[in-house]
């Protein structure tokens, strides 16, 4: 007899290694090498009994939407690395610094600052990733793509924020063709600003695609795809919650 454990450890890990073989299979169509994707599992909603048996199966970072379940979490799973994938507000810039390893939702100035602030005195560094806005409507999040170049170089000052590249959120559509537009957009822009980028900041990073889009992502550049109901099941509660549209707040 099995424990339920080692079934939850086997249903997660057969869950993952379908959605890497779809990852491999969309890199192999366009010519690229699989190990230049990288799956971000997002465990927001997730027990710890499943994220430790993704832990199991190889993964050890894990994207949150949100700052207090995130933190949380890093308290019950400390030896796991926590990425910040959703809208920081200032407030909660104290408690990134101290526990975050990347954030891939930067989008203003003022966190920017404030994330630098704390981190300075945590004596600490922070991937960051700029979050863009190629859709005009999933979410109220983002930067405009014509203010970003502007919004780089206003960051060279920040010497604890490690700008790594772009993150976006597609358009909400199962209709490739309408979701492919923005992943476009933002692999676009990337190039663009690789001509000026200011010393110290990469832009290799273009994080991009989610359980439902996630291959078409990969045809158009992504290297990090954010992958949570493909492994882990529905949520519960409704993208809203996650990503509020105008008005919401
Ligand atoms: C929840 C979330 C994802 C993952 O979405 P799934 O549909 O579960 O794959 C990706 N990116 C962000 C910013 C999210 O909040």
């Amino acid at each position: 007899m099995q424990t339920p454990n080692h079934e939850l450890e086997l249903a997660i890990q057969s869950r993952l290694h379908a959605v890497e073989a779809r990852i491999a299979a969309a890199c192999k169509r366009t010519g690229r090498s699989p190990e230049s994707v990288r799956l971000l599992p997002v465990s927001k909603t997730v027990t710890p009994a499943k994220i430790r048996a993704a832990h199991a199966a190889g993964y050890r970072s894990f994207g949150e939407n949100k700052v207090q379940e995130a933190f949380e979490k890093h308290q019950a799973l400390p030896d796991l690395d926590w990425v910040i994938i959703g809208h920081l507000q200032t407030n909660k810039a104290k408690q990134v610094a101290r526990f975050a390893s990347e954030f891939q939702a930067l989008d203003s100035l003022r966190v920017a600052e404030a994330l630098e602030r704390r981190l300075q005195i945590e004596g600490r560094g922070l991937d960051v990733l700029v979050q863009v806005n190629t859709s005009n409507e999933r979410s109220k999040f983002g930067l405009v793509p014509a203010y970003v170049a502007d919004f780089v170089q206003a960051l060279r000052p920040y010497s604890a924020l490690r700008v790594q590249g772009l993150m976006t959120l597609a358009l909400f559509s199962a209709d490739s063709a309408q979701v492919r537009p923005c992943f476009a957009a933002l692999r676009t822009l990337r190039d663009q600003l690789l001509d000026h980028l200011p010393p110290g900041m990469s832009m290799h990073e273009l994080s991009m695609g989610m359980s439902g889009d996630f291959e078409t992502a990969i045809e158009e550049g992504a290297t990090t795809v954010r992958v949570g109901q493909a492994i882990f099941g529905a949520r519960p509660l409704p993208d809203s919650y996650y990503w509020p549209t105008q008005g919401d707040e």
